[in-house]
């Protein structure tokens, strides 16, 4: 029996035309897929036929998968002789949790390759049509959670805004559902006239994206009825597009020809 492997691969954002050429090779490769629910599932279309695919997302059915028998399974499908493929949302390696994935399969011996993908927090930004850095208003960019595991490691916010305050984009995953606390947290640093931006669902078909200032983020989030999966841009790169109206049409990835 041949040795089995897990190949960890980031399906970016939702648009199956944002996938590199190394993911589709392995998703064409692959004998048994474990697909995340923030899996587009245009993606699943590169699958062979012959392919057992299981959605093992946490909202998808009505309970969610937990975390230890997806990697049991990874493991054991692996061992089995199977080429498993693990997609995930974005880049697997950007709060997916691939590091513990691999880390775990690695330990039993498991070959395990990551392939990027394109994380939402980049895609969000291109699709509002802003760069996430520039010469002249941002040196650099943070991606952080607003979901931190355990009250010890929350992310100090009035900290992050500081370092906002230099020059720094802020790019917020998981934070709408603690969006007053994260609003309350930078407003000690920043602004309350600094521009933000929620973009839902990073992906032409149900992007959804609301723009205006830190002062007025939790009510914009709410007005706009958005919610998970959402990222939450923070900083000056933003200028000029908080006055445009909010929910204006999404800009489109560019398409190859
Ligand atoms: N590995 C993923 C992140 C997983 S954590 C990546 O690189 O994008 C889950 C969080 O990612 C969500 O709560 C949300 O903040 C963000 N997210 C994932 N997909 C998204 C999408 N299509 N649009 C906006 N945010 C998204």
């Amino acid at each position: 029996m041949s040795a089995g492997s897990v190949t960890l691969v980031g399906a970016g954002p939702g648009d199956p035309e944002l996938l590199t050429l190394k993911a589709i090779r392995a998703i064409r490769a692959a004998t048994v897929l474990l697909v995340d629910d923030l899996v587009g599932e245009g993606v699943l279309r590169f699958a062979r036929r012959s392919a057992r695919i299981v959605h093992v997302g946490k909202r998808g059915g009505c309970a969610s998968t937990p975390q230890a028998f997806i990697e049991k399974l990874m493991a054991a499908e692996a061992l089995k002789g199977e080429r498993v493929v693990r997609l995930k949302g974005g880049d697997p390696f950007v709060f997916g949790r691939g590091g513990e994935e691999a880390e775990h399969l690695r330990e039993q011996g498991i070959a395990v390759e990551v392939v990027n993908g394109i994380t939402s927090g980049l895609a969000a930004a291109t699709a509002l049509g802003v760069p996430l850095t520039h010469r002249d208003h941002a040196h650099g960019v943070m991606l952080v959670t607003g979901h931190a595991r355990g009250a010890d490691a929350a992310l100090h916010w009035p900290t992050l805004a500081a370092a906002a305050a230099q020059g720094l984009t802020l790019v917020v995953y998981m934070g709408v559902t603690t969006v007053q606390e994260l609003q309350t947290g930078l407003l000690g640093a920043l602004p309350a006239s600094t521009p933000v931006a929620v973009v839902q669902h990073a992906s032409p078909a149900h992007q959804k994206q609301a723009v205006g200032t830190l002062g007025a983020l939790a009510e914009l989030v709410r007005e706009h009825a958005l919610a998970s999966p959402a990222v939450i841009i923070v900083g000056d790169v933003l200028r000029g597009l908080h006055h445009a109206a909010a929910g204006a049409q999404p800009m489109k990835h560019g398409r190859v020809a």
